[in-house]
Parts: structure tokens; C-alpha cells; sequence
């Protein structure tokens, strides 16, 4: 029985604790896309610490936590974040014990960084800014979909690196000088510090496809912990207004090399309403039409970055959206996050179709064009009041009108809510179905 947990919609809808409670079940937490793009704060002895690459599962003894060959990889963002953990006594051995780093993966590189930077800036100009988190993330997939990238094995090759980066740089330079008008990058610094960070990657360094392959054989409960959301899906998201990698749960077969059959449960994170950073379209954003509530919504919910601290964009939950996302992922379960945050609203409002042009649509338009371009169709629901102050822990303690909402939300996209969150506490949490 393995588990994934995809983000159902824009990212940020609470996954980080939904894999903290999933992994106290788990033997292995792997990452299978995206970066150090991702973001979760967690508070360990007192500590906080904001883990963007790493498995947040390290935070229980005992666990495998896997950097599979989809993701792609910031050494130095790697090694700040195992010696924040190291500060926190987090490990008990090496940190090499417990946290492992594909071969495959592919590597970050300051001109990654740079060129991300300096695109969007170019960008920006035009409107055509896509919001990224300027890490370099697009540019290493462009490297590695392009068949110029490096990977953390070629880290420890001092020959094949050389030539690599030497090929990459010639280009790459061109592009910076001539295009954006910046300083070339010497290929001297950047090779010795990738020579330095890949010696000290060493330990970590593993054939991570054959890792799980030996955990699924062994019966060990795997856990894919995806990042983002399905809506910035590079294949199935809001395009161009997407993040560079497969988000959804298809993602993980990619990007681990497991087969499908590994898969048992593929668990949705939704939050109770709707939140978007960066660019792009968005149908039920009220940050105009609805002002006040939208920054009430913004306030309650502490809705900025965790790792940009940008401020998130809010709206109403889109039925339709959800719907596509359950589609494209195959979710077998949905988790509601942050219902709490309602609590103080006296309506609520559901969006069940979309009108483009006076036509109505119940399916998520391909084009992003006509995406921007819909009018939400709501349906207007009754907000359920307060909750208990510890949170709902008990089906006794649901509000009608709450069940109502999760009722209406399972007959819209087809499939069930297995665990409800009502704050960012692990016990403010009530599991109506185990997955493990
Ligand atoms: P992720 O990227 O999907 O993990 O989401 P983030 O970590 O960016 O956002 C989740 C934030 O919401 C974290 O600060 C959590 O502590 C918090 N959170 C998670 N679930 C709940 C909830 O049910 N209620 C409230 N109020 N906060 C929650």
C-alpha cells in the first residue's frame, strides 16, 4: 500500500501536513519533481525550520527520506537545510543514514539561478512574467529536457563534468551577455564548487530507482510526496502559468521509476477555498470583486509564501477545478485543509460551472486565453460558524452546514473527503478514512 499526495489545485493547500501525519506510517518519503521550490515550515524542539528540498518525513526517526530522479537538485540549498536539521538534533546518526539523493537527479547551477532571474525581469516587461521563484528550477529542466543538463553523478565525475560544463557555459554565456547584457559566468568557480559540493555529496549519492524498487519488493509503505499543485502542471496546469515539472500524480511513476501498480491511494490536498501565487488565470479570484474578504480570507489564513513570503491571490473554491484535478491525478481521496478559516463567514460561495461568452461550461477550458476570460457560476452556501477551539477532531463535532459543504463538494468531483484539517496543529485533524 503506497500512498501519493498531490496538491489538487495552485500549491500551498496544506500537503506539508498532511505528508507530516501520513509519514509517521510510512518507511520511505520520497520527493518525485520540482525543487527546493517547494515549502514547508515545520517546528521541531522549539525550532522553526523551512524545508524546500528535503522530505519533511526526516522530522520522524527512523524514516527513508528519498531525492528521486525527477527532482532537481540545489546541492548548497541541500546542505543549509541537513545542517539546519543537524542544529535541531533532528539526526540521531550521519544524516547520510537517513536521506538519499538520486544519481540521476539533475543539478542546479548558479546560471540556472541567474537566467531565471533575468528572464522574468525581461519578462515583466512585456507582462509576460510568469512568477517562478527565481531558483532556477525552469531553466535546470529546460538543461535536462534539452539533453545539456548535469546530474548529481556527473558531481563526482571531476572529466565528464568538465566537458559538460564547459559545453554548457559556451551557450549559456551567449545568452547572457547577448541577450540580457549580463557578465558571462567563468567556468573556473563554478566547476570547483560543483567538485567541492559533489565530494561532499558522496554519502548521499545513491541508485535511488532501485531503493524503492528494493522497498516495494520488501512490502515497505512508500509515501510520494508531491509538491506544487496539479494546476501547475506543465502538461495539465494553467499554461504557460505553470511550473516546469509533472505535478501530478503520474509525476511520481516518472520521476521514482516505479511502475503505476505501486500506487494504492492517490490523495488530493484542497484547501476550503481557493489561493494562487503568481501570475495567471483564476477564475474564482476575488481580490477585486470581493476585496474585503478576500484579504479577511488572506489574514486568517496567514496566506503568503512560505518560500517566496509573497502574498497569496484568494478566492472562492472552484468545484469545476477540483473536478479536473481528481480527473487527471485519479484521486481516490480528498483532504479538506483549512476549513477553519471560513469560520467566520456567514455565506460561503462554491463555483460550479464557468460562463465564457454566455456559454456555460462544466469542464476546465484547454486554453488559458479563455481560462482568463470565464465568469464564475456560484452557488451560495451557508458558512458553519465556529468551531470547537481545539479544532474537529470528532465526526460529532462537524456543524451541519459543514457537512453539507464537504457533501456537496464529494457529489461535485466524485470522490470521497478522508481527512478534514481544521488548523495547522497535527491533532486539529479528523481522519474519516485511513489510507494506512
Ligand atoms: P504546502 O506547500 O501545500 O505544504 O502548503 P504551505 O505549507 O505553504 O501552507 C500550509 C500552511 O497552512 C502551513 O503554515 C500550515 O501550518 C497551515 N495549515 C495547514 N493546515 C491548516 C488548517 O487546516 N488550518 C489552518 N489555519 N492552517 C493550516
Amino acid at each position: 500500500m503506497n500512498v501519493v499526495i498531490v496538491g489538487a489545485q495552485w500549491g500551498d493547500e496544506g500537503k506539508g501536513k498532511v505528508v507530516d501525519l501520513y509519514s509517521a506510517k510510512a518507511s520511505v518519503i520520497v520527493r518525485y519533481q520540482g525543487g527546493n521550490n517547494a515549502g514547508h515550515t515545520l517546528v521541531v524542539g522549539g525550532k522553526k525550520t523551512v524545508l524546500h528540498l528535503i522530505p519533511s518525513g526526516v522530522l520522524h526517526a527512523g524514516k527513508r527520506c528519498m531525492i528521486a530522479n525527477g527532482v532537481v537538485f540545489d546541492p548548497a540549498v541541500f546542505f543549509e537545510e541537513v545542517e539546519s536539521l543537524a542544529e535541531s538534533g533532528v539526526f540521531k546518526g550521519a544524516p547520510s543514514d537517513v536521506i538519499w539523493v538520486s544519481e540521476r537527479a539533475h543539478v542546479i547551477l548558479p546560471y540556472h539561478r541567474l537566467l531565471d532571474k533575468l528572464r522574468e525581469e525581461h519578462a515583466a516587461k512585456s507582462k509576460g512574467k510568469i512568477g517562478t521563484t527565481v531558483r532556477g528550477i525552469g531553466p535546470a529542466y529546460e538543461d535536462k529536457v534539452a539533453r545539456r543538463g548535469i546530474q548529481v553523478i556527473d558531481l563526482i565525475r571531476p572529466e565528464l563534468l568538465k566537458t559538460k560544463l564547459i559545453r554548457a557555459l559556451e551557450e549559456k554565456n551567449i545568452l547572457l551577455k547577448h541577450l540580457f547584457g549580463a557578465e558571462a559566468v567563468d567556468f573556473e568557480p563554478v566547476y570547483k564548487e560543483c567538485l567541492r559540493l559533489g565530494e561532499k555529496l558522496k554519502p548521499y549519492i545513491r541508485d535511488v530507482r532501485a531503493d524503492l524498487t528494493a522497498a516495494l519488493k520488501n512490502k515497505e509503505k512508500i509515501l510520494f510526496e508531491g509538491a506544487q499543485g496539479t494546476l501547475l502542471d506543465v502538461d495539465h496546469g494553467t499554461y504557460p502559468f505553470v511550473t516546469s515539472s509533472s505535478t501530478v500524480s503520474g509525476g511520481a511513476m516518472t520521476g521514482t521509476g516505479l511502475g503505476p501498480s505501486a500506487i494504492s491511494e492517490v490523495i488530493g490536498i484542497t484547501k476550503a477555498y481557493t489561493t494562487r501565487v503568481g501570475t495567471g488565470p483564476f477564475p474564482t479570484e476575488i481580490e477585486v470583486t470581493e476585496k474585503e474578504t478576500a484579504e479577511k480570507i488572506r489574514a486568517i489564513g496567514a496566506e503568503y509564501g512560505a518560500t517566496t513570503g509573497r502574498p497569496r491571490r484568494v478566492g472562492w473554491l472552484d468545484l469545476v477545478a477540483l473536478k479536473y484535478a481528481v480527473e487527471v491525478n485519479g484521486m481516490t481521496g480528498l483532504a479538506l485543509m483549512k476549513s477553519d478559516v471560513l469560520c467566520d463567514f456567514k455565506e460561503l460561495r462554491l463555483c460550479v460551472a464557468y460562463d465564457l461568452d454566455g456559454k456555460r461550461l462544466n469542464s476546465l477550458p484547454s486554453s488559458g486565453e479563455d481560462l482568463e476570460r470565464v465568469k464564475p457560476v456560484y452557488e451560495t452556501v451557508k458558512g458553519w460558524g465556529a468551531f470547537p477551539a481545539a479544532g474537529i477532531t470528532k465526526l460529532s463535532e462537524l456543524p451541519q452546514d459543514f457537512i453539507d459543504y464537504i457533501k456537496k463538494i464529494e457529489a461535485f468531483v466524485g470522490v470521497s473527503v478522508v481527512l478534514i484539517s481544521s488548523g495547522p496543529g497535527r491533532e486539529q485533524t479528523l481522519e474519516l478514512k485511513q489510507v494506512w
